[in-house]
């Protein structure tokens, strides 16, 4: 398991790399915004999203202005997504989730499971989940830059299957995973943790989309 922090009750402190206004392809079946949240500890070679890699944004987006945006759009969307770089990162994000859920919206999160811990005290607060289980824990090192992202990450997945709360496991081809062999392994050891909703998918960035 990676390193976490302790909770911060301050949402102002979430570090936002970027917004997309408005999508209807990053929340199921809803009209969502998505909130690029600054920071990864992961570094996958396919990352189309390198700018939110860092821990300091560059020009980052005011808490304050991403609340009044989407006070004006109560009624318009139906759902706010926390994305990255790796939202459960920041200690703030937490605080950041249930201001959100008390304004009204669906809160949607995509993470790369880094921080089992983090990851599984936010479930509570989540409508929808979109979680990255990149290849076999085996591989995750390679892929990542991280020793134990693949321990964490399908920690995660567990987790989140045990829970029952919505969601889709996500997994990017890249050619660590592409050999059928790992392909068959991935899905029959998914399979074994309980009934999901797995989808195999190619690399999308932020002007688009993100990579998770
Ligand atoms: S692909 Fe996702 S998890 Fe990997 S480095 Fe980029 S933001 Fe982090």
């Amino acid at each position: 398991m990676l390193k976490s922090c302790t909770e911060a009750e301050d949402p102002s402190q979430l570090q936002v790399g970027g917004i997309t206004p408005l999508t209807t392809i990053d929340y199921p079946d809803a009209l969502s915004a998505v909130i690029y949240c600054q920071g990864c500890p992961l570094k996958c070679d396919y990352c189309h999203n390198p700018e939110l890699i860092p821990r300091e944004a560059t020009t980052p987006i005011p808490w304050h202005e991403i609340v009044s945006f989407l006070d004006q759009r109560r009624g318009l969307l139906d759902a706010v997504v926390f994305s990255g770089g790796e939202p459960t990162l920041q200690s703030a994000l937490p605080a950041a989730v249930k201001t959100i859920k008390k304004m009204g919206f669906l809160v949607g999160l995509h993470s790369a499971g880094p921080y089992p811990q983090r990851f599984v005290a936010l479930l509570p607060y989540l409508d929808w989940v979109g979680l990255d289980i990149k290849a076999l824990a085996e591989d995750y090192a390679a892929l990542t830059g991280s020793a134990n992202s693949g321990r964490a990450a399908w920690q995660c997945a567990e987790m989140l299957i045990d829970s029952g709360i919505p969601h889709q496991i996500r997994t990017t081809r890249h050619p660590l995973n592409s050999p059928p062999d790992k392909q068959k392994m991935l899905i029959k050891r998914l399979s074994t943790l309980g009934k999901t909703d797995h989808k195999w998918q190619t690399c999308r960035s932020s002007d688009g989309q993100n990579t998770q």
